[in-house]
């Protein structure tokens, strides 16, 4: 399938496009992925792994690997592996930028002696109580420690101290030295260092104390010459400690510029987890069976399960970045499995539910066999194999009704229904066991109803089955979602009371021979029933598939559905219907307002409910309506431009309005500006407010459409950058990305997106 390699339009893709133009870091993109080895990479992850080595890829610069291991009590080098086979199964490289922060120990130690020196940092003895009650509330100052005003020197030797171990643990820590009366709670003297007598997996013993993340993070940052260090949105209150620590601790590593954080919204996904420590006690309290368990959401266990790297960027690419908190719904992704899914799995016959079906009118002993084509008509791949009939098959119990109800239109008493690739039956009579359960159809067989491409008679009903003589016996293991309810563990329960006791069913299925052959990995489209992948516990003969997702598609349904009953209201996100949900839902419903406002404006759920939940952007979206803007083009700029550009600054105070939203949007729409331009435009509106359209003429803004002064600035990125389009030519289709995105800053970032990527693409033919 082709993969798209397009720009996305999000706003840190915005952010470093805009970065690269004005040169902020030479230049460079330098970006990292700093998983703690504590546990398995997630499906969150994967959207992190998609961004920052998606944005290395595309803007002609690096991604580290970089091992957060600054916790010596719960790493290890198991993780370490796991950690590197997902990321390099999900497409992603780092080459020689492979680091760990325990390297960075020694410097590290070296900045806290130094923030001592400085008077920036002292050494205090307060228990973890006293600090907290010390650090006061959000209406409160802090009360200082004791211990804040030692002098440098006396800090000095007790640190000291702390690192030779003559201190116990929780006996000192070292804090950082900032403002007890800070609003921001995290720069009330901060902890930064503390003792911890633990072995660390590649350490050892050499040291008794380690750094806290906020200090250590922002300078492994620093080391490796980081530009962009992104994280998720709970880190946003850290910022502002961040940047103190790289200035206070006069941080110089040789880079003429210092890191910076932005953050991102967390994926969320319904019925799942995606806490580390949530998927820690899983595992270790046997809830699934490891951590490569089929029905986790972690890497390890979405492959097993059969979802392919392919599958998972595409959803990544589909749910973009943004910083609104949303949670998607599970559907989507199954969707995107499936669409992957479909194109690479061969069609075959499988019965999950076997009963016998003897066919009466059946030469006795005779075996026809027919050629069956892997593959349905709207797939243009070829290949067959041959299926054995004979007089005695297994058809799904599901597909018989003795008493059918209305719409039923497969196998019942006297009716007829049509076997996949074979012929038409029809139930004659049904023999039953002591108890009453029906054990065994006996049918006829009308000879002339072969199905080929010729087409022969048509009844209502097509069902897979297979030759009771030559079928395989098949394990096969049917996984459901792992929780029960849309969000497991809310209103703070034990997340736990929420499994899914029916998340796994193994049944001994019935399989057509050709499966004999099936190798671990192997996909395949078992007929009506869904996808499924062979796994590693099979064995020579004894084949063991997973079922990686069924074939009812509750996002497509529902997304359809919507739009039939509407033609006019856009698609609603669905529910999936497929297993009544035993709590109502909760973290994706909209309140009532939120709810009005979504119906009258015909806007996403989540811009619903970020703009009702803030009158400031609400005033805003209301008076850029009275000025013409259309509603969806104006709530998603808000939602997603006015909001990352908001970041410190407050809304009520920015020196502009609804008009110049308005201004703005028409801007876009008359593609004087792309949507980089208009972040431009936004960032000058928040800075001195004024006239969109002024701003664009004195700037000389105005986005180039002309195709000419596009083209000169794509041959010249094509002429320098003679290897990546040979890769590209050698079948790279990643290569697109970076070469777009250079061409683009060759036009000074005013090149319309869209034409540069028309021209590269032609010229690239
Ligand atoms: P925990 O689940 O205990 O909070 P963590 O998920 O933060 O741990 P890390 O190993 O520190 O675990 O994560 C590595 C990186 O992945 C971080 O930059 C983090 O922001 C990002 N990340 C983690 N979870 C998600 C998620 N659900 N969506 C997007 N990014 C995520
Ligand atoms: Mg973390």
């Amino acid at each position: 399938m082709a993969e798209n390699t397009e720009h996305s339009s999000d706003f840190v893709r915005e952010m470093v496009a805009r970065d690269l133009h004005s040169n902020k870091h030479g230049g460079k993109v330098v970006s990292r992925f700093p998983p703690e080895p504590n546990g398995y990479l997630h499906i969150g992850h994967a959207k992190s792994i998609h961004l920052n080595f998606g944005l290395a890829r595309e803007f002609g610069g690096v991604c580290h690997l970089r091992m957060d291991d600054t916790n010596p009590t719960t790493e290890s080098l198991e993780y370490v592996s796991a950690i590197q086979r997902d990321v390099r199964w999900l497409g992603f490289e780092w080459g020689d930028k492979m680091f760990y922060a325990s390297d960075y120990y020694p410097k590290l130690y070296a900045y806290a002696e130094k923030l001592i020196t400085l008077g920036r940092a002292y050494v205090c003895h307060q228990t973890e109580e006293q600090m907290s009650a010390g650090r006061g509330t959000v209406v409160e100052p802090g009360t200082p420690s004791p211990w804040r005003d030692r002098s440098p020197d006396e800090n000095l030797a007790l640190f000291r101290k702390m690192a030779r171990g003559e201190f116990a643990e929780g006996e000192a820590v070292l804090r950082a030295k900032i403002d007890l009366a800070s609003p921001n709670l995290k720069m009330r003297d901060p902890n930064i260092y503390r003792i911890k007598k633990a072995h660390h997996y590649r350490q050892g013993d050499r040291w008794c104390v380690y750094p806290l993340y906020d200090f250590a993070h922002c300078l492994s940052d620093a080391i490796e010459g980081i530009t962009h260090s992104i994280c998720t949105m709970e880190f946003e209150n850290a910022r502002e400690l961040y940047d103190w620590v790289l200035r206070a601790a006069e941080c110089d590593e040789g880079y003429p510029y210092l890191p910076e954080q932005t953050e991102f919204a967390r994926l969320n996904l319904t019925y799942t987890v995606l806490s580390k420590r949530k998927l820690i006690e899983l595992v270790e309290g046997g809830h699934v069976k490891g951590w490569d368990d089929p029905r986790l959401p972690t890497l390890a266990g979405l492959r097993r399960r059969g979802v392919t790297p392919e599958a998972l960027r595409a959803f990544c690419h589909r749910i973009g970045v943004a910083k609104t908190l949303s949670t998607v719904e599970i559907a989507l992704f199954e969707h995107h499995v499936r669409e992957d899914l479909s194109p690479r799995s061969p069609r075959v016959l499988a019965v999950l539910k076997p009963l016998r079906v003897v066919i009466e009118n059946w030469p006795a002993g005779e075996v026809e066999t027919l050629d069956a084509p892997y593959w349905p008509h709207d797939i243009p791949k070829e290949g067959s194999r041959p299926v054995p009939f004979s007089g005695e098959l297994f058809i799904d119990r599901d597909d018989f009704m003795e008493e059918p109800v209305k719409g039923f239109f497969r196998l019942s008493p006297g009716r007829e229904v049509r076997l996949r690739h074979g012929y038409i039956i029809k139930c004659e009579r049904v023999v039953k066991g002591a108890d009453g359960e029906v054990t065994e159809l006996r049918c006829s067989y009308d000879p002339s109803s072969r199905s080929a491409a010729t087409g022969g008679r048509k009844v209502d009903g097509t069902i897979q089955w297979v030759s009771a003589a030559h079928a395989l016996d098949a394990e096969v293991r049917l996984y459901d979602r792992l929780f029960a309810v849309e969000a497991p563990g809310a209103d703070g329960r034990d997340f736990k009371l929420d499994l899914n006791p029916e998340s796994l069913s193994v049944v001994r299925a019935k399989v057509e021979p050709s499966l004999a052959s099936a190798k671990a990995d192997d996909r395949f489209q078992f007929e009506r029933v869904g996808f499924f992948v062979v796994d590693a516990d099979t064995r020579d003969g004894a084949p063991v598939f997973n079922r990686t997702v069924s074939l009812k598609d509750a996002w497509t349904r529902a997304v359809t559905r919507a739009a039939a009953e509407a033609p006019s209201a856009p698609a609603k996100a669905p529910k999936e219907a497929a297993k009544a949900p035993r709590e109502p839902a909760r973290a994706v419903e909209l309140d009532a307002t939120a709810q009005a406002f979504k119906d009258a404006h015909g806007v996403s759920a989540d811009e619903a409910r970020l703009l009702t939940a803030d009158e400031g952007l609400r005033g805003l979206f209301e008076a850029a309506l009275a000025r013409g803007a259309k509603a969806k083009a104006a709530a998603s700029f808000l939602s997603n431009e006015v909001v990352g550009e908001l970041r410190a600054r407050k809304l009520t105070t920015a020196p502009f309005g609804g008009d110049a939203v308005a201004e703005l949007l028409a801007l876009v729409d008359e593609s004087v500006l792309a949507s980089k331009g208009a972040r431009d435009v936004l960032g000058e509106l928040f800075a001195h407010g004024g006239s969109p359209r002024a701003i664009v003429e004195a700037k000389g803004w105005r986005q180039v459409t002309d195709t000419s002064a596009i083209e000169a600035a794509v041959d010249e990125v094509l002429a320098k950058n003679a290897d990546a389009v040979g890769r590209f030519k050698a079948g790279n289709a990643n290569v697109l990305g970076a070469l777009v995105g250079m061409a683009i800053k060759a036009t000074g970032g005013k090149g319309n997106p869209k034409l540069v990527t028309e021209l590269v693409k032609k010229k690239l033919a």
